[in-house]
């Protein structure tokens, strides 16, 4: 039973990355690695010392 594509890993696309803090797809930030999100990359960014940001 296989209706749709079961929730794996995928290495490409949406889904294959995520905001390691609140998990969403969207607005992610890759510029660093980081791979968060805006929102969070916003509090993040404090303490990591991005300053600029904003
Ligand atoms: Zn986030």
């Amino acid at each position: 039973m296989a209706k749709h594509r079961p929730p794996k890993e995928r290495k490409y696309g949406k889904g294959a990355r995520r905001c390691r803090i609140c998990g969403t797809h969207e607005a992610l930030i890759r510029k660093y690695g980081i791979n968060i999100c805006r929102r969070c990359f916003r509090e993040v960014a404090q303490k990591m010392g991005f300053k600029k940001y904003m």
